[in-house]
């Protein structure tokens, strides 16, 4: 019991009467650290205080002011690390809308309280969540300070892992993702999720792409010189994107590494909304005029995809995995991935698949038209040292799966 008092609880609503009924139910299920908002604005601020920042916010989908779809898009924007519950009530459409914005951005979604909310109701999202969690979020999923992640840079203790991309028709591994990873002397394996925000607002990121990238270079020239040809894609952040010189940067050392541009692809990200749209379309463009491949990842997930299309030319498109993902079994998931195909297709883009985790998966996209596959089905992500065994052990399973399909 004593654990909860360290949550912090946040509950936006725009009717003075469910605020205060929620905090009354919080209070007498033992939360106590719980603030009240009735518009998204101040609860936004809240957000933004790293001394007072929830765990967890109850969120009313309807409101007046800005609603919980904009509320939501904006925790996005604002890189909130707490978990959500949605609150509304009959409305299902958006709450679906909703989630699936959120989930896509990885935000937990505990659950959905009807309105009128029962104490019951909210007791059972709230126990799944710290049984998971144990001391509640914070704990589960720590956020780095900036100057550890700085020390991190610095100490060479990033280190890539590689998820191969292969061809859904023929098997084929055409290449591979690397993934930056902290090897952290305490902590263990520290995932993206935990640092990449940390650097991007801090002025860190040009660094960890700069070690991310160096280290996929020297990786490439490796596995070439061992007879391995793959194309190695490099995730680069939209502050990336806002340096002239990024382009120069890029080719330099793509140059110094005695690597050809085209095993190079730079996904970027569009889920992010550019705040200097002509740097970065500048420095795209100038990348692919440098023959550097250009991928759009996440597609589908930021509202931005159609002009990015429009004024980027990329060469690939990554199908966000929440568009894959179980996409065999939901109609309204098939029709945004046969949308973003067909799209892809004909602008005359490569695409990919992200998301492959099963079987089922794995079926689905091999008769979709789709090009590659990304996913825990085919491979999870590993260190490069991991890589050449694993093509082997594939190629394998690909000549067992094909004879026993034709
Ligand atoms: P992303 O670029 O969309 O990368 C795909 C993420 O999905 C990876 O998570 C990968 O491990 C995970 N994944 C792969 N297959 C499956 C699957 O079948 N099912 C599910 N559920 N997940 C799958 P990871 O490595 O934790 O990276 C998370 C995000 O962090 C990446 O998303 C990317 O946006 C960012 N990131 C990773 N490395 C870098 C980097 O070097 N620089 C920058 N700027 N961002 C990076
Ligand atoms: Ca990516
Ligand atoms: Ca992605």
């Amino acid at each position: 019991m004593p654990k909860k008092f360290a949550i912090r609880i946040l509950v936006l609503d725009d009717e003075p009467f469910m605020l205060k009924l929620l905090a009354r139910m919080l209070a007498n299920l033992g939360y106590t650290s719980v603030s009240t908002f009735d518009s998204g604005r101040a609860a936004l601020e809240q957000v933004d205080d790293p001394e007072r920042s929830p765990d967890l916010i109850l969120l009313d989908l309807i409101m007046p002011e800005m609603d919980g779809v904009e509320f939501a898009r904006r925790l996005v924007e604002h890189r909130y690390a707490g978990a959500l519950i949605l609150v509304s009530g009959e409305d299902e459409r958006m709450r679906q809308s909703v989630e699936k914005l959120v989930r896509a951005h990885k935000i937990p979604v505990l659950g959905h309280l009807h309105k009128p909310a029962s104490p019951e109701g909210l007791a059972a999202l709230l126990e799944k969540w710290t049984a998971s969690t144990q001391d509640g979020h914070r704990a589960a999923k720590k956020i780095y300070a900036a100057d550890e992640v700085r020390a991190a840079i610095v100490n060479g203790e990033l280190v890539n892992y590689y998820q191969p991309k292969v061809s859904v028709v023929t098997g084929e591994v055409v290449g591979a993702e690397s993934l930056v990873r902290w090897r952290h002397p305490q902590d263990g394996m520290v995932f993206p999720d935990q640092f990449i925000g940390v650097a991007e607002a801090h002025g860190l990121i040009d660094d960890l792409t700069r070690a991310v990238l160096d280290g996929a270079l020297a990786q490439i020239r490796r596995w070439e010189e061992a007879g391995l040809m793959l194309r190695v894609a490099v995730n680069v952040s939209m502050d990336n994107l806002t340096l002239l010189d990024f382009a120069d940067f890029v080719a330099a050392q793509t140059a110094a590494a005695g690597v050809s541009p085209h095993s190079v692809v730079l996904e970027v990200t569009e889920s992010r909304l550019m705040q200097d749209t002509r740097a970065a379309l500048e420095i795209l463009t100038r990348l692919r005029m440098k023959r550097f491949k250009l991928s759009i990842d996440d597609f589908g997930t930021g509202n931005s995809s159609l002009a990015q299309l429009r004024d980027i030319p990329f060469d690939e498109l990554k199908i966000d995995q929440s568009f894959v993902h179980g996409a065999w079994a939901n109609d309204t998931l098939r029709a945004l991935f046969d949308s973003s195909l067909g799209l892809a297709r004909q602008l005359g883009m490569e695409t990919v698949a992200e998301g492959v985790e099963d079987q089922a998966d794995w079926d689905f996209v091999r008769k979709s038209g789709c090009d590659l596959a990304q996913g825990y089905f085919i491979a999870k992500p590993m260190p490069a040292a991991d890589l050449p065994g694993w093509i082997q052990t594939w190629k394998t399973r690909m000549r067992e799966y094909l004879s026993a399909g034709e």
